[in-house]
């Protein structure tokens, strides 16, 4: 049977498995999928490793996706703009292609919720991995202006100069955010902490979207303070993680698995509804 599994560190409580057996069952693809919790100095040997003993694809989660940018043979165009990679799948000829699914399962999911980003003011927090594989699907949706913010502003200043090719992005402070943003995603790590941005409160209204890459069994802090503060429409990340997943479901087995069912699963698994 064909063989993929999740790289990560931790990443034993991954949905990744319980997602992609839901797509092999919906799709009819015989395939299994597991975990993989190397040491952080023993990725690259455990992922030579995998693919020697048959492996035919894999997901790099935390902490792995730079290194796993190095460490492919070939990269996709989205996977080069992202500086990393979330998906590895070997091709017939034994080549290791490296991509990045995470931003257009941002950019899915955010269609999916009726979030229209065609001349749209966006805000994005955080100049992490996260927010640097999204710039280039989001400002492919051409956004009016696409505004970074991070708590350390140089390497926001720094994004916005790598992505500036592809539409109107500038970086700006916290202090300095000003005006009315359409949609505001919030891509730091800030709730792992259970801790937020140090976002105005006065950026807040009430037809503003607001997404959240983090998810939970409930609301994260960010979007329980953006509610508190009057927004209408917020969203977590539950839906990028199942939208990414199936596009690299797509890209190892060129079958499409269709999401809405698999994240009603999901949310049922995890006691969200
Ligand atoms: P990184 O560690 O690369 O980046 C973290 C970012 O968060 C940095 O910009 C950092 O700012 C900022 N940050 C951290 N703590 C705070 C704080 N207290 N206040 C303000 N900013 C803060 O992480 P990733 O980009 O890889 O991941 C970010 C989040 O996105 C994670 O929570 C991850 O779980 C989520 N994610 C979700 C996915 C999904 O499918 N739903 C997919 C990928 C990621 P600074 O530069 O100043 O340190």
């Amino acid at each position: 049977m064909d063989r993929y599994l999740v790289f990560g560190h931790p990443v034993r409580h991954s949905k990744s498995p319980f997602i992609h057996t839901l797509f092999a069952r919906q799709t009819q693809q015989e395939l299994e999928y597991g975990l993989a919790e190397p040491a952080v100095d023993e990725f690259a040997q455990a992922l030579r490793t995998f693919f020697e003993q048959g492996g035919k694809g894999c997901n790099v989660t935390v902490p792995f996706k730079e290194q796993a940018f190095t460490l492919v043979d070939h990269l996709s165009p989205r996977a080069k703009r992202a500086g990393a990679v979330n998906t590895i799948k070997l091709t017939d000829d034994g080549v290791l292609l490296g991509d990045n699914t995470d931003g257009a399962g941002l950019v899915a999911d955010l269609k999916s919720h009726g979030v229209t980003l065609a001349d749209s003011r966006i805000l994005l927090l955080g100049a992490g991995g996260a927010a640097r594989g999204a710039l280039a699907p989001l400002l492919a949706e051409l956004p009016s202006e696409l505004v970074i913010a991070n708590r350390t502003h140089a390497k926001a200043q720094q994004l916005a100069a790598e992505f500036c090719d592809l539409g109107h992005v500038t970086a700006q402070t916290y202090e300095q955010l000003a005006g009315s943003f359409d949609l505001v995603i919030n891509s730091t790590s800030a709730s792992l902490q259970g801790e937020l941005p140090p976002l105005a409160p006065a950026l807040i209204h009430t037809d503003i979207a607001i997404y959240d890459m983090m998810y939970g069994a409930s609301d994260t802090a960010f979007i329980s303070w953006a509610k508190q503060h009057g927004a209408r429409q917020t969203m977590d990340g539950l839906g990028m993680l199942v939208e990414q997943a199936a596009e690299a479901f797509t890209v190892w087995r060129g079958i499409r698995p269709g999401t809405k069912q698999v994240l009603r699963e999901l949310k049922r698994n995890l006691g969200v509804i």
